[in-house]
C-alpha cells in the first residue's frame, strides 16, 4: 500500500492491490486507487489502525493506544522494526538504543530478543519517511518504510572530500562533486589505464571517488616498497551496504589472457587500511605484468559487484 500526500485540501492518495477496507474507489490494472483525508481514512476503516506521526509533519493520532505502545520512551518518535528490547521486556527506538549502555526504565542490559508483537503492529502504521525535512511526501507502513528510506531520492550525503562542508542528495552531490573535485572522480565507462610504479621510492598514496548504486565509494590505492594495495571504502551509511565487494584484476598487456585477480569486501570508511581488509599484490608478482620492461607501468581494472551480480566494470 502506498499512501503519499497530495498537497491539497488535506487528501491522500491512497494505492493498493487490497485496501484494508471497504470504499468506493478507482481501479487501474488491478491497483485500487482513491483520495481521502486522515478523517475520512479513519472512518472507512473498522479494523485498520492508521497513524502519522513525526517530528517535522503534520501529527494525526487515530489511535491513541497503538501509538503509546509503539513511542519511544525516549525520543517519543514510532519505533520500526526491528524493535528489540531490555532482558526485562522494555523497548526503545534503534537511533536512541545505541546511544544507551543500558536500559533507562530499569537499567538491565540490553538483549536482541525482538519484539514480535510490537512488530505485528507497525504494518498497519504509517510512518512518515525521514527525509520530509527536504522535501519527500512519502508515507509508507511499517513494512515498506525502510526499503524506501534506503533508496529515497531525498537522502542527505556529506560531499567525501575533507573540508567540504557540501550536502545535498545523491544527484545534487554527484553533480557537486563532478563541478568542484573532477580531478578526484572516477568517471562510470569502461576503461583502464596504466599506474607509474616505482619501487625505489617512497610510499605513495592516491585516493579517488566515484558515485554508483546510491552510493559513494572512496578507493584508496597505496605504493610502498614491498606492495601495491587496492582498497575501496562505502562513504555513506554502511550497515545496508555490505553486500559490495570489488575485484581488482592485473592484466599481461602482451597477453591478454594472462591475468592476476583478488577481490575483497567493500570497506567502512573509518576503518584503517591493512594488507587483509585490502587487495593487494607484491612487487614481485607485479614485474612479469610491466607493460614494457623499460618503465614500470602495469595494466589493472576494478569491478564492484553486489551480491553475484556484476556491477560494473571500470577505471583506473
Ligand atoms: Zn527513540
Ligand atoms: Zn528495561
Ligand atoms: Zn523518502
Ligand atoms: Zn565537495
Amino acid at each position: 500500500m502506498v499512501i503519499k500526500y497530495t498537497g491539497e485540501n488535506g487528501r491522500y492518495k491512497i494505492k493498493s492491490k487490497r485496501l484494508p477496507f471497504d470504499a468506493i474507489c478507482e481501479e487501474k490494472n488491478g491497483t485500487k486507487i482513491l483520495l481521502l483525508t486522515l478523517k475520512e481514512i479513519a472512518e472507512t476503516n473498522g479494523n485498520v489502525s492508521m497513524i502519522i506521526k513525526s517530528n517535522k509533519c503534520k501529527v494525526e493520532n487515530i489511535n491513541k493506544q497503538i501509538v503509546k505502545q509503539l513511542e519511544c520512551p525516549v525520543c517519543n518518535e514510532l519505533m520500526r522494526p526491528p524493535i528489540r528490547q531490555c532482558s526485562t521486556g522494555h523497548s526503545f527506538c534503534n537511533t536512541c538504543r545505541p546511544k544507551l549502555n543500558n536500559c533507562p526504565t530499569c537499567r538491565q542490559a540490553w538483549s536482541d530478543v525482538r519484539n514480535f508483537s510490537l512488530e505485528g503492529l507497525t504494518p498497519v502504521v504509517l510512518y512518515s519517511c525521514m527525509y520530509n525535512q527536504y522535501g519527500c511526501e512519502a508515507i509508507l507502513s511499517g513494512s515498506e518504510i525502510n526499503a524506501h528510506e534506503e533508496i529515497c531520492e531525498f537522502k542527505m550525503y556529506l560531499c567525501p572530500i575533507s573540508n567540504c562542508i557540501f550536502t545535498g542528495n545523491y544527484l545534487s552531490t554527484k553533480n557537486h562533486f563532478k563541478l568542484n573535485h573532477a580531478q578526484s572522480l572516477i568517471g562510470s565507462t569502461v576503461y583502464r589505464c596504466n599506474f607509474g610504479q616505482n619501487h625505489n621510492t617512497n610510499t605513495l598514496e592516491t585516493v579517488l571517488y566515484f558515485f554508483e548504486y546510491n552510493n559513494i565509494y572512496r578507493l584508496t590505492f597505496k605504493r610502498t616498497r614491498e606492495l601495491c594495495c587496492w582498497n575501496i571504502a562505502i562513504m555513506n551509511s554502511y550497515n545496508s551496504n555490505n553486500k559490495y565487494f570489488y575485484v581488482i584484476t592485473i592484466t599481461d598487456p602482451k597477453k591478454d589472457q594472462r591475468k592476476m585477480t583478488k577481490s575483497n569486501l567493500c570497506l567502512k570508511k573509518d576503518v584503517a587500511l591493512s594488507d587483509i581488509n585490502s587487495v593487494s599484490f607484491s612487487y614481485n608478482d607485479l614485474v612479469s605484468y610491466k607493460n614494457t620492461n623499460n618503465n614500470d607501468l602495469i595494466t589493472y581494472s576494478c569491478e564492484l559487484y553486489e551480491h553475484k551480480f556484476k556491477y560494473f566494470v571500470n577505471f583506473s
